[in-house]
């Protein structure tokens, strides 16, 4: 389990997936991303087990684009399969969701939502992230986040993206581990140090009930209702 988001000017996918590898240690059972390339949608490729088989699916189908958000799955809830592994996105793959923990209260939540008329896709808990905020999303993914965080229990780091705010990625944290690290022109976010190491030694460190909006040129962190929270850089001294 194993998140890895990435805005630059550079090519997404290979700071993703070079991140997810290093993040390999924390176990999983299957992979996927996602890349804003451009198009009406999220391009998104999921594959379950081994991490090559991502590699493969996107070496027949490279994503182009300077935004991404990956993940690496250990199962909670739903069988590792394609479907199941994440991204995790609405109906018209506009919002994308990347997410390690588990939602509490997602059989609520999905009742509430099914009966609105969402029609779900996987056995996860994360997918009522997804179409909770497509529920939410009034053209502003931070506004929607912040409502989101208010309605979901449980322990999670999110990473999230919108086609139509192709400047930022949002990620959140509770009781999941979640970092940031800042380079120069572009930022990352990952569950683990290692994922970054190779690009940037400056990191903060992401406390609970925290959300942060990650792009190209700055990183704000903020607390729940989006005042802004004061962090020291961290800089790693550690080798991998
Ligand atoms: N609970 C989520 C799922 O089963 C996320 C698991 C994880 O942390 O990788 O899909």
């Amino acid at each position: 389990c194993g998140i890895v988001g990435y805005i630059g000017s550079q090519n997404a996918q290979d700071f993703v997936i070079d991140g997810l590898e290093k993040l390999e240690y924390r176990g999983y059972d299957s992979a996927g991303i996602a890349v804003n390339t451009g198009k009406s949608e999220f391009n998104i490729v999921k594959k379950v087990g081994r991490l090559k088989n991502l590699e493969n699916a996107l070496k027949e189908n490279p994503l182009e684009g300077n935004i991404g958000i990956g993940h690496t799955r250990w199962a909670t809830h739903g069988k590792p399969s394609d479907e199941n592994s994440h991204p995790h996105f609405n109906k018209d793959k506009t919002l994308v969701v990347v997410h390690n923990g588990i939602i509490e209260n997602y059989l609520e939540l999905k009742k509430d939502l099914v009966a609105k008329g969402y029609e779900f896709k996987s056995e996860t808990d994360t997918e009522v992230v997804a179409h909770l905020l497509d529920s939410l999303y009034e053209g502003d993914l931070l506004e929607a986040v912040k409502k989101l965080l208010k309605i979901i229990k449980g322990a999670y780091a999110l990473g999230m993206m919108s086609i139509s705010e192709p400047d930022r990625i949002i990620a959140a944290r509770k009781e999941s581990p979640l970092i940031v690290g800042l380079g120069k022109g572009e930022n990352f976010i990952a569950s683990d140090i290692p994922a970054i190491l190779k690009y940037t030694r400056d990191v903060y460190l992401i406390e609970n009930n925290e959300i942060v909006e990650i792009k190209k040129d700055s990183v704000k962190i903020m607390d729940v209702d989006g005042n802004e929270i004061k962090r020291d850089v961290t800089h790693v001294e550690w080798d991998l």
